[in-house]
This record gives C-alpha cells, sequence and structure tokens, in this order.
C-alpha cells in the first residue's frame, strides 16, 4: 500500500470522478470556439457512453478558422459540449435516462434545462461559470445531485503522459 504524507492510504488508482473529468477536459481540447473551450461526458454505470465539446454544425466553419459569429456578443455558431453529447445519444440511440453528466464547466441555462428534461441526476462540474440562478433552481426542483469535482497535480500525475510520448 502507499500512504500519503499524513499517513492515508493512497489508491493506487485515479478515482472514477478525476477520471471521467479528465476525459472530459480532454474533449475540450477538440472545442473549435476560442471563447470558452468545453468538454463533456455522459456516463451510466461507470461507462462512458457520449462525449462532446463546444463545436459547430458539422461541415460549417470553425470559430477557430473563421472568427466567432456573434450575435448580441454571444457566439451563435456552436452546440454546447452538453447538448454535443446529449445529441450523440440521440444520434446513436443511447438512453441517457438515470445517467450523469462530467462537464468542465457549470452548465449554462439552455444546457441544464436540456439535461433534466433528457434524464440526466446528477451533475459532476469542474468550474464556476456564471452559474445561472434559474438553473440552479431547477436542479433542486428536480433534486439533480451537483457535484463539484476537484483536480489536482497528483491526479495530473497519475497519467504518466511522458511515458506515451513518441520519438
Ligand atoms: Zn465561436
Ligand atoms: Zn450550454
Amino acid at each position: 500500500m502507499i500512504y500519503t504524507m499524513e499517513g492515508e492510504i493512497m489508491d493506487k488508482r485515479i478515482k472514477w470522478d478525476q477520471y471521467f473529468m479528465m476525459q472530459a477536459v480532454l474533449l475540450a481540447s477538440r472545442s473549435t470556439c476560442e471563447r470558452l473551450s468545453v468538454g463533456a461526458v455522459i456516463v451510466r454505470d461507470k461507462r462512458i457512453i457520449a462525449g462532446g465539446y463546444n463545436g459547430s454544425v458539422a461541415g460549417d466553419d470553425h470559430c477557430i478558422d473563421v472568427g466567432c459569429y456573434l450575435v448580441d456578443g454571444h457566439c451563435v455558431r456552436t452546440i454546447h459540449a452538453e447538448m454535443n453529447a446529449i445529441l450523440q445519444c440521440a444520434k446513436f440511440g443511447e438512453s441517457t435516462d438515470g445517467a450523469e453528466i462530467y462537464v468542465t464547466d457549470f452548465p449554462c441555462l439552455q444546457c441544464t434545462k436540456m439535461l433534466l428534461q433528457a434524464g440526466i441526476r446528477k451533475i459532476n462540474y469542474l468550474r464556476n461559470y456564471h452559474n445561472d440562478s434559474y438553473a440552479q433552481k431547477l436542479i433542486q426542483l428536480k433534486d439533480i445531485t451537483l457535484n463539484k469535482i476537484n483536480l489536482t497535480q497528483s491526479d495530473m500525475d497519475r497519467v504518466p503522459f511522458d511515458a506515451y510520448l513518441s520519438d
């Protein structure tokens, strides 16, 4: 067994929450809008059933190539990560009822409404992002579990990226 400096037993493996959140972080790196890179994975029974990131409709221009399409100060080109993940379930026929989501940033109101209506029971998020008060009210109303996840350096250190570097 490995012990921490405080003498607690340290898990040899990364915890599920950090494992799934890191996948969301990885997905965020595929985001095509520079205003905010967001990634999301939908998980059922410890299994990832879908993932998404902030991006335009397939075939349309990418914000990173041609700039954002701004209307009233908001980029309207992209589909949010959470929505892309839910849409992937719709497209390939995976039920989202009772599933949970791991998302890098607190969902906006539109995404929150969609997640609740799709039957998502737990929202795991990494960073606060203009946490919408009505979204929070709906989350309470539907008795959805909100879980703010922390990623620490020691979580990062468990993934030995260096070992996989090509020459
Ligand atoms: Zn954009
Ligand atoms: Zn959203």
